[in-house]
């Protein structure tokens, strides 16, 4: 019932969203990236983390560009999915095979407090907590979403944060 609502009549909720990309100038498109969900509608971003390097896992290609943003939204959590698929086919995302390096992916890892588990969307995002690259940046930006014990986890994953540029 809920996801039929309007947008403007739904209640904020918090979202985080994983971004990462390993093809083209992948630093410049995750940028790009969340400028666009800044400008979703129905939503504002509060805060984005610094850029991380993350060599591939489960596959080959180049080191991958990470970072994670807090939005809040009145979306509902599948129209905040369309919108990420829609920016990733934006920056000309194609799924040639699982893993296959990428312009853009953009991962809904939490939405408030909701568990979805429906055949397009599993949230919270089933593998966040095995991925490095997803707890640093997140712990970045909200600590209290991601305990020691998580972090400790994922200690022997290298991940390097890309310094802030200076312009
Ligand atoms: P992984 O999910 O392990 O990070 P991936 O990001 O490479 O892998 P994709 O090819 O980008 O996988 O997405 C495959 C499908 O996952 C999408 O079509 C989408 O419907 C589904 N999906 C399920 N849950 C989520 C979620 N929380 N965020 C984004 N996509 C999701
Ligand atoms: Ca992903
Ligand atoms: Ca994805």
């Amino acid at each position: 019932m809920r996801s039929k609502m309007r947008s403007e009549t739904r209640p904020e909720v918090q979202a985080f969203v994983a971004l990462g990309g390993n093809l083209g100038d992948a630093q410049a498109t995750v940028r790009w990236a969340m400028d666009q969900l800044a400008n979703l509608p129905h939503t504002r971003l509060l805060a984005r983390s610094s850029l991380y390097r993350s060599a591939p896992v489960d596959a080959s290609g180049p080191d991958f560009i990470n970072a994670v943003v807090e939005l809040v939204t009145r979306l509902s959590a599948p129209a905040l999915l369309a919108a990420l698929q829609q920016l990733e086919h934006l920056a000309g995302r194609e799924r040639p095979y699982r893993n296959a390096p990428r312009t853009l992916d953009l991962d809904l890892l939490l939405f408030g407090a909701a568990c979805i588990s429906s055949p397009a969307l599993t949230v919270p995002h089933p593998r966040m907590a095995q991925r490095a690259f997803v707890l640093l940046p997140l712990a970045e930006i909200a600590p209290q979403s991601v305990s020691p014990a998580q972090l400790q986890a994922v200690s022997g994953q290298t991940l390097s944060r890309i310094p802030a540029q200076c312009i």
